[in-house]
């Protein structure tokens, strides 16, 4: 891929994403097989007038490792210096950057177990920094390049090289990011989602009927006063940030207590570099009553019994099958893209916006008012091409708003 794309890529991130301002404090996320990608974001953050970037370097390999080798007791805790580095970072009013490229099989056949009990306990140490994050307290933005063992998951046919060169070039289409100005883009594209966003806010549908010629049958409560989000975020100082890149979800949070029928999954789903596939669910008062899946059911099993929220959805996202990433037929086995390529549901928490006046709410307060919270927030995709979605009001009147798998509206 050519530095100047590259380049732009970066800034898009620091500009559009996270929208740096002058003075603050930058912490960026990054592998470390794409160090030279993680260094122009460093310089991209200082060109927007952060006063410091500090890199989180991570490393696959050396994840994978530690979960194979050290030992089990690790598991069980948190180190306390990690949450305290989060405390000093959130205070200082960090935005965070995050440039993913994880290998979807990364931590195949590592024991489930250990899996569970480290983010059981991660989870529970970083709760105040998941707040400040999913109550855009603080700006956070996600966007994905490409690692060698990543594209040649997708494009198993090509060579490595080819494979990663492919990978680019899909990345940056699907995130609207290969054209000369993409951060005039987004701008373009935050517009896109207004129409749709307004109508289903004025609507205040009681429920949605969602069905698919894969055999989803679901009903689908919606909490009262909820809120449609869709194509950015604003934060606390109203200003705005897109958390996500690409973004072509509009999605709203629904009721705890009202999920009633079978969701069957359009995707796999990459969860701590286990692929669980050929999966489906059984809701009932919006509860999990039956699961299955082909493959690695145990890792799907860990979200669902992480505590009471995990079994409950947090977010009904609805994705047109016109956007870039949909038009791509490709499967990333990576949530960021996939998600933005299908309509999904996520099981554990719901994010406060989600509902008028939810940010003031104490955790009782949200969970009366019918949102979930629990330790995790997963996305799953059973968006399809011949997907429906109805629209009922609490009288019973139905509109139908989404056909074969795009919007009416
Ligand atoms: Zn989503
Ligand atoms: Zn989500």
């Amino acid at each position: 891929m050519d530095t100047k794309k590259m380049k732009n890529y970066a800034e898009l991130l620091v500009r559009s994403g996270g929208n740096v301002q002058k003075g603050q404090l930058v912490v960026i996320g990054c592998d470390v097989e794409n160090a030279d990608f993680g260094r122009l974001v460093q310089e991209a953050a200082y060109d927007a007038g952060a006063c410091e970037v500090r890199m989180d370097w991570v490393d696959d390999k050396i994840s994978r490792t530690t979960y194979l080798r050290a030992a089990s007791e690790i598991f069980d805790s948190f180190p306390a210096w990690r949450v305290e580095k989060f405390k000093e970072q959130d205070d200082r009013g960090a935005v965070y950057l995050h440039v993913r490229s994880s290998d979807p099989d990364a931590l195949s056949g590592v024991e489930p177990d250990r899996l569970r009990r480290f983010t059981k306990v991660s989870r529970e140490a970083t709760k105040e920094h998941t707040r400040l994050t999913m109550g855009s307290f603080r700006r956070w933005s996600i966007i994905a390049v490409p690692s060698a063992a990543w594209a040649k998951k997708v494009f198993p046919d090509l060579g490595e090289a080819e494979a990663v060169e492919k990978m680019w070039q899909y990345l940056l289409k699907g995130a609207r990011a290969d054209g000369e100005n993409p951060i005039a883009d987004w701008e373009k594209h935050k517009e896109s989602f207004d129409a749709r966003v307004n109508y289903l806010n004025e609507k205040q549908f009681d429920a949605l009927r969602i069905t698919t010629g894969l055999g989803t049958d679901i009903a689908l409560g919606l909490a009262k006063n909820h809120v449609w989000e869709g194509g950015g975020d604003v934060d606390k100082d109203g200003i705005p940030f897109f958390p996500n890149m690409p973004t072509e979800e509009i999605f709203t949070m629904p009721d705890r207590m009202r999920a009633d029928g079978r969701v069957v999954a359009s995707m796999p789903l990459s969860y701590q570099g286990n692929l669980i596939d050929g999966f489906e669910m059984t809701f009932k008062d919006g509860k999990v009553s039956d699961f299955r899946a082909k493959a690695n059911q145990s890792a799907l099993a860990n979200i669902i019994e992480m505590d009471e929220g995990g079994s409950r959805l947090g977010e009904v996202a609805l994705v047109s099958n016109t956007s870039p990433i949909g038009k791509m037929n490709t499967l990333f086995y990576n949530t960021l893209f996939d998600e933005n390529a299908s309509s999904h549901l996520a099981l554990g928490k719901a994010y406060p916006k989600n509902l008028k006046g939810g940010d003031e709410l104490s955790t009782e307060e949200f969970i009366a008012a019918g949102g979930n919270d629990s330790l995790v927030h997963v996305d799953f995709m059973f968006g399809t091409q011949d997907m429906n979605v109805i629209g009922i009001h609490a009288d019973g009147r139905e509109e139908h708003f989404l056909k074969n798998g795009d919007f009416m509206i």
